[in-house]
């Protein structure tokens, strides 16, 4: 059966491998190991190159024991700051970080159960897909590991991200796009108190723009944010330089567009009223995603998760994330809980427990394609 004790030491000795994005090599040449020691080969591909990272993304491919449809089963492997010299503490089957640190659970538990998984396949001889590996690279700053895959070699017609959260059978079908805004105000310097009228204040001219900006959440699928503001250099110049980013984000694409329109329109008005020039930066992030009840890998998830006593829930995501940029790449995927909690905080949290739950979900919906794949075939 599934080892809470095993998958305990297997996670611990994940996250006391440093990955902040763009230096996940150390934890990517340990995966690559433990694969082999299953049997597994693996490539590194070129992303690190596009990225200026240490090293690419992991592809790993598992022969199925059924003919049927490849899955894509996929975890990343970098972390948030901050998060080296990661430190678990073991208390039961309740792993956190000793309080200086994130625990990086996020997504270590992911590439814990991915291991725990292929393990138990192995072991118990259990009839699976052929799968397609993936760990990604630099997923927090971006999903950019996931962007530099090459979607022509992969076969997958489905994919699991197990990427979520704390509750066994939530299922994450949906999230939003994403737009990424940076505007750079630039007013006039004058000396404040001798020539003002000499000068063109760019704080002013960003803050009335934000000021026309509606902010938070708009409505149960938009939302938006202006989260950095640097401008000024002393009480009295006249500030010449004023530096603004944001983001929007929604599960419709047309309020999407409307409220980047809004957001620049703002911008650019407020600053041709104060005579400041402007440059700005807009930049779609990820494209949101909806899988529909009736996709086959919809129906896996929630059977499996029914099967299993876990009660299954459709969420909607508010956040990018792999998923994202696997089914804009024509492979539907969902996110898969995987039991951690509070992260990116100093006090996130898992229980070794959920992430035997979420190998026993992944083993059963791999075991329920594989199947009908054969039932196909017969
Ligand atoms: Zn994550």
């Amino acid at each position: 059966m599934i080892d809470p004790e095993r998958i305990i030491e297997e996670f611990c000795e994940l996250v006391r491998v440093d990955s902040p994005s763009l230096r996940e090599r150390a934890v990517v040449e340990l995966l690559q190991e433990k694969l082999a020691e299953l049997g597994i080969d693996s490539e590194i591909d070129d992303a690190a190159v596009a990225l200026d990272g240490e090293v690419g993304n992991l592809i790993a491919r598992v022969p199925g024991t059924v003919d049927g449809p490849t899955v894509l089963v996929n975890a990343h492997v970098d972390t948030v700051e901050p998060g080296c010299g990661i430190c678990p503490v073991v208390e039961g089957t309740v792993i956190r970080s000793e309080g200086e640190t994130i625990l990086g659970a996020d997504d270590k538990s992911g590439v814990t159960i991915i291991l725990g998984l292929l393990r138990h396949l192995q072991e118990e001889k259990l009839p699976h897909p052929p799968l397609e590996i993936v760990f990604t690279v630099a997923e927090e700053i971006g999903l950019c590991g996931a962007k530099q895959l090459d979607y022509g070699r992969l076969d997958a017609e489905m994919g699991f991200v197990l990427d979520g959260g704390r509750t066994m059978g939530t299922i994450t079908h949906a999230a939003p796009s994403s737009y990424r805004m940076a505007w750079q105000v630039h007013g006039v310097a004058a000396h404040a108190g001798v020539c003002p009228e000499r000068g063109v204040n760019s704080i002013q001219a960003a803050a009335e723009a934000i000021a026309q900006i509606p902010l938070g959440r708009l409505d149960e699928e938009t939302t938006a944010n202006i989260g950095i503001i640097r401008g000024g250099e002393a009480t009295n110049i006249v500030p010449a330089l004023t530096v603004v980013e944001g983001e929007t984000r929604s599960h419709d694409e047309s309020k999407l567009e409307q409220q980047r329109r809004t957001m620049v329109a703002a911008f650019r008005e407020a600053a041709a009223r104060h005579d400041a020039e402007l440059s700005e930066e807009i930049e779609l992030t990820y494209r949101r995603f909806e899988i529909d009840m009736h996709e086959p890998v919809m129906q896996y998830a929630w059977r499996a998760a029914e099967r299993l006593g876990f009660e299954p829930t459709a969420e909607r995501g508010g956040g990018g994330s792999d998923a994202n940029i696997f089914n804009a790449n024509g492979i539907p995927s969902l996110i898969i809980a995987t039991g951690p909690a509070e992260v990116h905080t100093l006090q996130e949290w898992v229980d070794a427990e959920r992430m035997a739950e979420s190998i026993a979900w992944l083993t059963e919906i791999l075991g329920m394609i594989a199947q009908d794949a054969s039932t196909q075939t017969a």
